[in-house]
């Protein structure tokens, strides 16, 4: 499952430059997270970092439109390092 930046986003940044898959771009009105680069950070950290970082709670959240099991996005982030 990817992660999703609802319209709760300030437009801080504050997220941006740690995604070790750099799946998160400044989008025309708010932050967004490309899906088919985005692992839940699985291959890189614990948890996802986006989350950790964003002084929003519930800002990013699970996007049910993009399930993947996590050897998928372990698959997704071997490919994206090679
Ligand atoms: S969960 Fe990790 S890989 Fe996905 S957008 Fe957030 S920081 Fe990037
Ligand atoms: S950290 Fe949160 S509020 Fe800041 S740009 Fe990223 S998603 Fe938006």
């Amino acid at each position: 499952m990817a992660m999703l930046i609802n319209e709760e986003c300030i437009n801080c940044g504050s997220c941006e430059p740690d995604c070790p898959n750099t799946a998160i771009t400044q989008g025309s009105s708010i932050y967004v997270i490309d899906a088919d680069k985005c692992t839940e950070c699985v291959g890189a950290h614990d948890t996802p970092k986006c989350v950790e970082l964003c002084p929003v709670d519930g800002c990013i959240v699970a996007d049910p439109a993009h399930q993947e099991s996590r050897e998928e996005m372990q698959s997704r982030y071997e490919r994206l390092h090679a």
